[in-house]
């Protein structure tokens, strides 16, 4: 068995009302020898129920999270659930401080280091805590991201395509719930360590988004977090009252499920989109072009597609390396049974 967590949390999490507490992760600096880091954790219970596990700032540099959670952490009292809710706005609290994807403190993302363990260094160590404390109390997980820095996305609530069918339909109708114009099935193509990944292989219902990023942040991605929270919290039999049913169409349900539908920048330089989110491509169109920055009588080097599809995410920076993504592609998903 593993170590337990160095993490120390100063709410009793099992505990009846409402509590704002804070998780203390050990820590030593040039400026204290003996300190803690905090990170907001907030606890609403009610009598028997289930668990809603609720993550804003896994990414730091994604605010549509932090700033529902905290808005929804303020106003959430026991009376109006069954069950609990705990939320916890900043996860990476480090990374959302320097605005940052990855934490300034060891450049570690949050959302590859799972499942952490109790040696590793701050970002790992809090991914241990919420892999060993949290998340065996969870029945619904719920991780909140964008498109960040570097993304533009069609709103979207995502998930990966599990194997347990029961749990993969549970999941499709959570994120139907939620109302944002997509339900995004995707796949890992940078990286193992998802906090989501986890949450998945326990069996839980797990929901990320990807809504808008750091350029769309405004009141309607803000919208459509906060009201499709509220619906998948009474969904989930959480939330009491059934909030106001807006005026959202039914969701797309979409899915980038092979490795081509990713594409990245075969060489490095200046990206120049020539599609939007939401247009229909073809295998084999342009779908953008990549300027030299050495040579300004060089041929734009053409972006292709890969699969045909629609685009769902692409590059919001033009400054390209080789092998970032500059556009993902989704076509109608339907799941198998
Ligand atoms: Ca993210």
């Amino acid at each position: 068995m593993s170590r337990p967590s160095p993490i120390h949390c100063d709410i009793d999490l099992d505990a009846q009302g409402k509590q704002f507490g804070r998780l203390a992760v050990p820590q030593s600096t040039n400026s204290s020898g003996w300190a803690k880091y905090y990170i907001p954790i907030v606890s609403v219970a009610n009598g028997d129920g289930p668990t809603a596990l609720l993550f804003g700032g896994n990414h730091g540099d994604e605010f549509e999270g932090p700033v529902t959670l905290l808005n929804l952490a303020r106003r959430l009292q026991p009376q109006d659930i069954r069950g609990r809710v705990i939320i916890v706005p900043m996860l990476n609290r480090p990374a959302v401080l320097a605005g940052t994807r990855l934490s300034p403190l060891d450049g570690r993302n949050m959302n590859r280091a799972f499942p952490g363990s109790p040696d590793d260094s701050i970002t790992g160590q809090i991914a241990h805590f919420v892999s060993s404390t949290l998340l065996p109390t969870a029945d619904l997980v719920v991780d909140i991201h964008s498109g960040g820095s570097s993304t533009h996305f069609l709103s979207s609530v995502n998930m990966h395509e599990v194997e347990d069918r029961e749990q993969m339909q549970k999941m499709l109708e959570a994120g139907k719930a939620w109302g944002a114009p997509y339900v995004f099935i995707y796949k890992d193509v940078a990286g193992s360590g998802l906090l989501p990944s986890l949450a998945e292989e326990m069996g839980k219902v797990t929901l990320g988004t990807e809504l808008g990023s750091k350029a769309q942040f405004g009141v309607a991605t803000l919208e459509i977090a906060a009201r499709g929270l509220d619906r998948v919290l009474h969904w989930a039999d959480v939330l009491r009252d059934k909030p106001a049913a807006g005026d959202t169409a039914a969701p797309q349900v979409v899915g980038a499920t092979k490795e081509d539908d990713y594409i990245m920048a075969p060489v490095s330089g200046l990206f120049e989109p020539l599609c939007e989110l939401g247009d229909t491509v073809a295998k084999g169109a342009p779908v953008g072009r990549i300027h030299s920055l050495e040579e300004a009588d060089r041929t734009p080097h053409p972006v292709l597609a890969l699969t045909d599809g629609i685009i769902m995410a692409r590059r919001s920076v033009p400054l390209t390396a080789q092998g970032e993504m500059v556009m993902a592609l989704v076509r109608p998903y339907r799941l198998d049974v």
